[in-house]
């Protein structure tokens, strides 16, 4: 199985390397694919180009053999959906089974996802913490058909499952990361040296927010 986790990753952090080689140990995945999204024009822009935020990926998941930037969504022209993306990557591999990593805040919007249901043919979701953000309102009922209890439960279907891990996730955002650099301060031990060095070379962060 290869986990697939989206994001803007502007810029990636150490709490999206974490969720990455936590649940790339518990699922045993043989891959992880960093996939960041081109973001659509009516959107909050990045304020990291994509190359910008691919290459910041690319210093970050280096020495860590099973970590993966896939730069699909930013060679597409429009933007691309999820939906579409897990479609080509399935195209691609197709005797994979992929296993979408997502934090509590990202899945509980996932309903007002492009086709949001049709991804449920193509993927399984696995749910991590997020610090401030809890499953277990009710506004969670529409998961419950898709949900497993365990690792064991999930490996019997190839997609359309939802099994929510308990992992923590680091109390780290991108937002934060930005918001500190803007004010002149250290986003150091926030994300990898590599990263850090990068975004101070190329001056990335220091104005707006
Ligand atoms: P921003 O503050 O700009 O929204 P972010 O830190 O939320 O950035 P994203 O690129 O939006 O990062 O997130 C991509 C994916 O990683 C989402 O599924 C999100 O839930 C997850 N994620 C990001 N940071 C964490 C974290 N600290 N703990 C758990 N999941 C995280
Ligand atoms: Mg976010």
């Amino acid at each position: 199985m290869i986990g697939l986790l989206g994001g803007t990753f502007d810029p990636i952090h150490f709490g999206h390397l974490r969720i990455a080689l936590e649940v790339a140990d518990a699922l045993d995945l043989e891959q992880v694919r960093f996939i960041p999204n081109r973001v659509p024009p009516h959107r909050r822009q990045p304020l990291a180009s994509g190359a910008e935020r691919l290459a910041m990926i690319q210093s970050a998941i280096q020495g860590e053999p099973r970590f993966v930037a896939d730069d699909r969504e930013l060679r597409q022209e429009q933007t691309s959906y999820t939906v579409h993306t897990l479609q080509a990557l399935h195209q691609e591999f197709p005797h994979q089974s992929w296993a979408f990593i997502i934090g509590a805040d990202a899945f509980l919007q996932l309903t007002s996802w492009y086709e949001w249901q049709t991804l449920f043919d193509l993927t399984h979701f696995i749910v991590v913490g997020r610090p401030g953000y809890a499953l277990t309102t009710s506004e969670t009922t529409w998961f419950q058909p898709y949900l497993v209890d365990s690792l064991a439960d999930l490996t019997k279907h190839t997609v359309g499952k939802v099994l929510v891990l308990n992992i923590q996730g680091l109390d780290i955002s991108a937002t934060q990361l930005r918001n500190l650099i803007a004010r002149g301060q250290s986003p150091r031990y926030l994300t990898p040296d590599a990263v850090w060095s990068m975004i101070q070379t190329q001056q990335l962060y220091k104005s707006k927010v």
